[in-house]
């Protein structure tokens, strides 16, 4: 038999959100495929990507959804965060005006959501040291604030990706199981 677990399974659907460019796309390649694309503006949106992980002997999935660019048009639908039970708010260490978008990207997870999703604050683009604009001491009072997790990564050089996505997931299992 194969144990007979899979009554146990458990599947989190979580999305990835943020403005257009910060990197979303390719963290989410980096951590399904191992895979950077310097320029991703051709690449089409997949809907999600699904990775499992086994946590205390059990296996969970995670359906992790990407936009296919329409935060540009700031046109993410409901649809796209029904049943979400986690969340990404990503910004670019790089561009100030994308972490002063996080508290509207907030408000959008607040109406969209029915209950309190996990959320992780995710400043990437991290390799980009010479042209920081955003502090980590900023983005952490920001996530104290609004209680939300916080963690630096670089989808480029890979920092901090998978940690990201894990501390996701197994906080959602922690709550959940
Ligand atoms: P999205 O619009 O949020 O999905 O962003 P993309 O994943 O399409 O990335 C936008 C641009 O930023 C692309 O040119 C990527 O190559 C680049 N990029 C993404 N992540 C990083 C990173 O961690 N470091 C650097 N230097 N560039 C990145
Ligand atoms: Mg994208």
């Amino acid at each position: 038999g194969h144990g007979g677990s899979d009554g146990d399974d458990y599947l989190f659907k979580i999305v990835l959100i943020g403005d257009s460019a910060v990197g979303k796309s390719n963290l989410l390649s980096r951590y399904s495929r191992n895979e950077f694309h310097l320029n991703s503006r051709a690449t089409i949106g997949v809907e999600f990507q699904t990775q499992s992980m086994v946590i205390e002997g059990k296996e969970v999935k995670a359906q992790i959804w990407d936009t296919a660019g329409q935060e540009r048009f700031r046109a993410v639908t409901s649809a796209y965060y029904r049943g979400a039970v986690g969340a990404m708010i990503v910004y670019d260490i790089s561009q100030k005006q994308t972490f002063e978008n996080v508290e509207r990207w907030l408000e959008e997870l607040r109406v969209y959501s029915d209950f309190s999703l996990v959320t992780m604050l995710v400043g990437n683009k991290s390799d980009l040291e010479s042209l920081r604009q955003v502090s980590i001491e900023e983005a952490t009072d920001l996530a104290e604030r609004e209680g939300l997790f916080f963690i630096e990564t670089s989808a480029l050089d890979s920092t901090n990706v998978a940690a990201a996505f894990e501390t996701v997931i197994k906080e959602i299992f922690g709550m959940v199981s």
